[in-house]
């Protein structure tokens, strides 16, 4: 029957001060009853459209800023509502890793399977502390890293280059990630300039030409270096199965339209397409689950949902996708990130150009041998909110 996607904002508050957070934080929290009500209305939902299992992808905010117990009883209550009408339930977990400590380590293990997802830059010039600097986050987030692999959790990390990572070069990024801190699981994301009140963002979007040579160079560094090490890099991990066999388990920038997927509840219940939309674009949002009776219908009645929707179609008629030769695998890239970049989610991509490269690159690696054998298998990643999420 199939799974359907949550991504699950319990809390908006957090412990960091990110230059390029494209959240509008606050101290609200979900109350778990409230988190039941949501339960209910999901799963109502995936049986109107025919789906058994329900993967939630809990980020905030900062997760962690909530207290175990309070994961501890919403894990409760989802699994017996799930139990009672026949679901399964996968949780993954986001979190800037900042309030880890070995009280967080029966939950991880047992709700989110010993895995989480974290973030971190080479060099990081925009993960900050709140009352530090980037230097004061390097050291502590380096430590609870080394604290949660120590205590036995599997860590995937989100990359985010910036305009000093493409100068520095995909040789140094690689070498930070595999051989300075170790990771055998971790991805690189492109950055958008998200937000609420227009404000500026720190040098984004990026060069897409320098984005695109970068993304390339790493490509043939991870097909070098990383695939008999068995180290997971995404996106050229799932993209060299895509290429080698056509298996499409790609980032939702290159879903064939986020929008069928799954959705994004904030801790007020507004609903809409990812965490930046509910928390920054109050007008791109599809409702409030708390306040409305069914999430069906008010799927079905959005506006801002029937734009999404409908994207892809009138990308083929406005922009030059139709001929493009990766349409079928990019469909126009992600909505997100042209809305925030030009203003209108009816424009392709901003990175179009980098994508192209890095397809054709990914291609070229298959084609000449290099990526001869599957990838699958390579690491056991840890599959994180990264798979869905921008941040
Ligand atoms: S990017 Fe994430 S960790 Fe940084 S301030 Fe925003 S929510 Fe917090
Ligand atoms: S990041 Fe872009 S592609 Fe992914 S869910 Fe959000 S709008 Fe859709
Ligand atoms: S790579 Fe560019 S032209 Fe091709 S489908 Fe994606 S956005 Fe459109």
């Amino acid at each position: 029957m199939g799974s359907f996607s949550l991504i699950l904002l319990p809390t908006l508050r957090c412990n960091a001060d990110c230059d390029y957070c494209f959240e509008r934080k606050s101290e609200h929290c979900l109350e778990i009853d409230q988190l039941g009500i949501i339960t209910g209305k999901v799963m109502d939902h995936m049986e109107s459209i025919q789906r058994d299992s329900l993967c939630i992808y809990w980020q905030g905010g900062e997760v962690l800023t909530l207290p175990p117990d309070w994961y501890r009883r919403a894990y409760d209550l989802i699994g017996d509502m799930a139990e009672a009408r026949g679901k399964r339930v996968f949780h993954y977990l986001q979190s800037n890793l900042l309030g880890y400590d070995a009280k967080w380590n029966g939950i991880i293990s047992e709700m989110f399977g010993n895995s989480a997802g974290s973030s971190m830059d080479f060099p990081n010039l925009h993960r900050r502390l709140k009352a530090g600097g980037t230097v004061e986050y390097n050291l502590i987030w380096t430590r609870k890293l080394r604290e949660a692999r120590d205590a036995g959790i599997k860590v995937g990390i989100i990359a985010i280059p910036n305009s000093k990572t493409l100068e520095l070069g995909a040789e140094r990024f690689y070498s930070y990630f595999a051989d300075e801190l170790g990771l055998s699981d971790f991805q690189v994301n492109t950055p958008f300039p998200g937000g609420a009140g227009g404000e500026v963002k720190p040098g984004f979007p990026l060069d897409e030409a320098g984005l695109g040579r970068f993304l390339s160079e790493l490509a043939e560094i991870w097909t070098r270096r990383g695939l008999e090490a068995g180290v997971r890099l995404g996106p050229f991990h799932s993209l060299s199965e895509y290429f080698l066999n056509g298996t499409k388990e790609l980032n939702c920038i290159w879903r064939d339209n986020c929008a069928n997927e799954f959705v994004c509840v904030g801790p007020r219940g507004h609903v809409a397409q990812c965490d930046c939309w509910v928390t920054s674009y109050p007008d791109h949002r599809f409702g409030n689950i708390l306040d409305e009776g069914s999430l069906t219908e008010m799927l079905r009645k959005s506006g801002a949902r029937r734009d999404l929707k409908s994207r892809p179609g009138i990308l083929i008629e406005r922009e030059d996708c139709l001929e493009c030769e990766y349409l079928s695998l990019c469909h126009g890239g992600c909505p997100v990130r042209a809305f925030t970049v030009y203003g209108d989610l009816m424009r392709k991509d901003p990175y179009c150009g980098a994508y192209r490269r890095l397809f054709q690159t990914m291609e070229n690696l298959v084609d000449s041998g290099h990526l001869e054998f599957p990838a699958r298998g390579a690491g056991g990643g840890t599959q994180t909110a990264a798979a869905v999420a921008p941040k």
